[in-house]
């Protein structure tokens, strides 16, 4: 951890409840980014983490998971007072879930190895799975935890070492990781923490030519940039975890009150800030009316407020850039004709609120249909027929997720083998789960980020071929 980079510049970090200063932070560069390369570099080529036994890394990954444990309160705090996350969920759910992410790749680090080849001439050969080496890995602000382990932690158990970048927005809880990560035992060298804008310090990391990979999640169009970074440098591969704007079908079968419960839950959740966001709601014409009623009344049900209040469901916007973006669009979909059924307004005097808002009568071509939000905005439509809602659901240049509610087999059959999307919900939503794979189809991206595709990002595999004997060769 450096906390006092080459230029010696700073910036703010705010609290999106106020919008006040909480904390100045140092800001890292090009030249710092080549320094931390430059030591992952050293501790990839010389230094013992690629070389260690898995079980031995294993286990000082367990001894880091454990710290994460203690810090539970101090953790979840940080993302609450920088991301305007809902603090006991953080507590219960989000900083819990990252240690336990540290332990399901710890539980992989022993169990890395190739394969042994039968091959059609006299000749042996096995492969090995090798860590790629130094990865730079870019992290976005809406889930500023969660979004470092499910890099971090896959990377450490393969033996790579790493640059990381939090989003400049929320860099607290990932400066408090390296801390912990020394206090574990992670040698020198191994994950180096550099906070910094992404023009400066992320793009340096993706035209770094001494960096062997980059794991990137934020938006498609800096994904777009961290490709063509790549591609103008050395050449690394890349995996892209990008936006999305996904569909939730509800079918004519389905329980109204839950299915409107479920719908809520998709967009509102963390305050419409998830890349998963299920953010169109097709709702099958048989029972439309019926859901729309309903929703307009539990859609209060979501009470917006201070994100340390056990009782607040929606949290400030993350900052005033994503709280006017997010008002702008509201504008938007009310220009383009589309009707506000609930919110549509700032929820407060001060802070970044927004009344968590829902809007009917939406066309297919209009913004707040087309576009990631990434706010607290439902567009809502009307579908006829099973194939209608399929054309609906995909008619996206993104492929996140999706989300379908009937009670049908042959419904939820037919339509999660036909959605284009990299994860399918079938009567739940937001199902996440450290074992299982979560990324992009389309623009959303590629590479998996959860399970054990997520370790094989990290990894290359090499052939070793020998004759069995008398080689012709010799
Ligand atoms: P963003 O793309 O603006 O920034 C993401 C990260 O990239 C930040 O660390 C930023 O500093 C860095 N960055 C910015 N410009 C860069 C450049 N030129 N080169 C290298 N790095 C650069 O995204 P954001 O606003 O932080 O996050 C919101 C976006 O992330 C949304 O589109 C959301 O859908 C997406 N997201 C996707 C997933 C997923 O798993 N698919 C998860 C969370 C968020």
């Amino acid at each position: 951890m450096n906390l006092n980079f080459v230029a010696g510049k700073t910036f703010e970090t705010i609290d999106p409840r106020t919008g006040e200063t909480i904390a100045r932070v140092s800001e890292g560069d090009k030249e710092d980014i080549d320094l931390a390369v430059g030591a992952a570099r050293r501790a990839f080529d010389h230094g013992p983490w690629p070389r260690l036994p898995g079980a031995a890394r294993a286990k000082i990954m367990h001894k880091f998971a454990d710290l994460i444990d203690q810090h539970i309160e101090e953790l979840a705090t940080l993302d609450t007072l920088n991301a305007g996350k809902l603090f006991s969920w953080g507590k219960a759910v989000d900083i819990p879930s990252v240690a336990n992410t540290l332990r399901y790749f710890a539980g992989a680090a022993d169990k890395i190895h190739g394969q042994v080849l039968k091959m059609s001439r006299e000749l042996h050969a096995y492969t090995l799975l090798e860590p790629i080496g130094v990865v730079g890995l870019i992290i976005p602000w809406n889930f500023p935890s969660t979004m470092f382990f499910v890099k971090v932690a896959p990377a450490l158990a393969a033996g790579c070492t790493m640059v990381v970048k939090p989003a400049e927005q929320t860099p607290l809880s990932a400066l408090f990781f390296a801390h912990l990560a020394r206090e574990a035992g992670i040698p020198d060298g191994v994950m180096n923490v550099v906070v910094g804008y992404g023009a400066t310090a992320g793009a340096a990391i993706s035209a770094h030519m001494d960096v062997d990979k980059v794991s990137f999640t934020g938006s498609t169009e800096v994904g777009r940039k961290v490709m063509q970074a790549a591609a103008l440098s050395n050449l690394k591969p890349v995996s892209l975890e990008l936006g999305g704007k996904s569909p939730v079908l509800i079918f004519d079968d389905a329980d109204v009150d839950k299915a409107v419960d479920l719908a809520l839950l998709a967009i509102f959740y963390n305050k419409g800030e998830v890349c998963a966001a299920g953010s169109r709601v097709f709702v099958q014409e048989g029972i439309y009316d019926e859901f729309v009623k309903k929703l307009a009344v539990k859609a209060k049900e979501w009470t917006v407020g201070d994100p340390l209040d056990p009782t607040t469901r929606v949290g400030p916007q993350v900052n005033k850039t994503q709280f006017e973006r997010v008002l702008s669009y509201i504008e938007h979909g009310k220009r383009e004709g589309a009707t506000l059924l609930t919110g549509g307004k700032p929820a407060a005097e001060t802070g970044f609120y927004i009344q968590p808002t829902v809007f009917t009568d939406v066309k297919e071509d209009m913004m707040i249909s087309r576009d990631e939000i990434f706010g607290p905005v439902m567009a809502l439509m009307k579908f006829k027929t099973i194939e209608e809602g399929i054309k609906y659901a995909n008619n996206t240049k993104y492929g996140l997720a999706s989300g379908i509610v009937t009670k049908s087999l042959d419904i939820a059959n037919t339509v999660s083998r036909s959605i284009k999307a990299g994860v399918v919900w079938i009567n739940c939503y937001h199902g996440f789960d450290i074992d299982c794979p979560f990324g992009g189809y389309k623009m959303s991206g590629f590479g998996k980020d959860f399970g054990m595709e997520a370790l094989h990002k990290y990894l290359q595999t090499k052939a070793v071929v020998t004759p069995i004997y008398n080689s012709p060769w010799l």
